[in-house]
């Protein structure tokens, strides 16, 4: 199958300009060999290419140039199959964007073109190409530098651990896990996480139990979590807790219950934050909308978790106009590595500008991640890469510093 995979990166800093004509030359030999084809575009400090082949021998070429210490911040930009080629010649040209004038280049570029079609079609590939040539997505280029430019120093505050209070003999409890604001190197919330008997995920707990158990559980299981979350002293932080939207609508007198134990912990309302996913269709629609209601008249702040998976859907952002989203794992793995990924990320912060909805992004591993959130505007982070949940604890936050 004929593939396309399109890339945009910046020179590596140590290589020097006057070496990229032989550079080409070479490369253009190892693509020959291999049946790829494409065009490669450079504009004085961004490499644009087109590579166009066999699958598998794209995806064995674009695996090379991530490797590739000359090319630094690497985006991938589009993975598509087309019918033809675009650029069909044999080897690769390397065309500098700067040795022609600005009114020509694009058609210079399109003349190398051997689609039967030039740019009379729709064709996303070549829309890429006149983008990057009449350079006009430039501000979405986030220049990170490598990860080893920070460090991530351990708190002294020591972690923090408790015993679970003697008189609740569940066999589930709670990990602690901080949101927090790293610049500023700030926790803003801790989020609530349920645990087995084991201190595994809650997965499989709640697979144990029928639908109505279930419900009723996930409700009355955040008794536990603000009595614990009172022991952790979390004076001045905000207490995030997950719900399913049904457990809303199913338990009678579901937000009464929740009140009555924010206060019985010492709590107050405005300091809790109930992060729903939609990952299950919301059938009572009345009941759940009187619910958000009731939860918002009380003071608490409302999330929606698992944004962009598929289940928490825009429609529910237009439904309960939350305080905060919580952009989805799967969204944030390799962001700065992903062209699509980072088209989502922006839309969702300009829409959350727009409504003034604030943006935290979930599951951040590695530095880079989090650096390209950071320079695209997002300001709040959970993740392992500054603490892991901790059984009935928190962890100590691993605070980036520049080196
Ligand atoms: P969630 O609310 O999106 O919680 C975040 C999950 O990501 C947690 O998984 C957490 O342990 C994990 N996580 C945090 N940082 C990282 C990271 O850097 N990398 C990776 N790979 N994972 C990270 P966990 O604890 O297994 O919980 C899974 C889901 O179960 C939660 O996802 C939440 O939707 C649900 N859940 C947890 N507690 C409750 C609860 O009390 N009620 C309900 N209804 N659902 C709950
Ligand atoms: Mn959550
Ligand atoms: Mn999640």
């Amino acid at each position: 199958m004929l593939s396309t995979i399109i890339y945009r990166s910046h020179l590596s800093d140590d290589v020097a300009i006057k070496s990229l004509e032989a550079l080409a030359v070479k490369a253009n030999k190892v693509n020959e060999s291999f049946g790829v084809t494409g065009i490669l575009l450079f504009n004085g400090t961004h490499f644009f290419q087109v590579l166009e082949g066999p699958d598998a021998a794209i995806n064995k070429i674009y695996d090379r140039i991530c490797e590739d210490p000359r090319h630094h911040n690497l985006v991938e930009l589009l993975r598509d199959y087309a019918p033809f080629r675009r650029f069909g010649n044999v080897g690769m040209e390397l065309f500098d964007l700067r040795e022609h004038d600005k009114a020509t280049v694009l058609q210079a570029v399109l003349d190398k073109g051997t689609s039967k079609y030039q740019l009379t079609y729709e064709d996303r590939a070549l829309q890429f190409l006149r983008t990057f040539v009449e350079s006009r997505e430039k501000e979405n280029y986030f220049e990170i530098p490598p990860a080893s430019a920070w460090e991530f120093i351990v708190d002294d505050q020591p972690a923090i651990e408790r015993e679970i209070p003697l008189s609740i003999a569940e066999n589930y409890s709670f990990a602690f896990q901080p949101i927090i604001d790293p610049l500023s190197q700030r926790i803003v919330s801790l989020e609530a996480l349920m645990r087995n008997a084991t201190g595994g995920s809650p997965r499989e707990f709640f697979a144990q139990h029928s639908q109505e158990a279930f419900y009723r559980l996930d409700l009355e299981s955040k008794k536990l979590a603000f009595a614990l979350a009172n022991r952790l002293d979390v004076q001045g932080l905000t207490l995030s807790i997950n719900l399913l939207p049904m457990s809303l609508v199913m338990v009678p007198n579901a937000v009464d219950f929740l009140l009555n134990e924010i206060a019985a912990n010492g709590l107050v309302p405005e300091q809790i934050v109930v992060e729903v996913t939609e990952n299950e269709v919301i059938s009572r629609a009345e009941e759940f909308d009187s619910a958000i209601k009731q939860l918002k008249a009380a003071g608490i702040s409302l999330a929606i978790d698992d944004f962009g998976a598929g289940s928490a859907g825009l429609l529910l952002l237009a439904r309960i106009q939350p305080d905060k989203i919580k952009i989805d794992r799967d969204i944030i793995c390799d962001v700065h590595k992903s062209g699509p990924k980072q088209a989502i990320v922006q839309a969702i912060l300009k829409c959350c500008s727009a409504l003034e909805i604030s943006v935290i992004a979930s599951g951040v591993e590695k530095p880079e991640e989090w650096m390209w959130l950071e320079a695209a505007g997002v300001c709040y982070f959970q993740g392992s890469l500054f603490a892991p949940p901790k059984l009935t604890g928190i962890s100590a936050v691993a605070w980036p510093e520049l080196k």
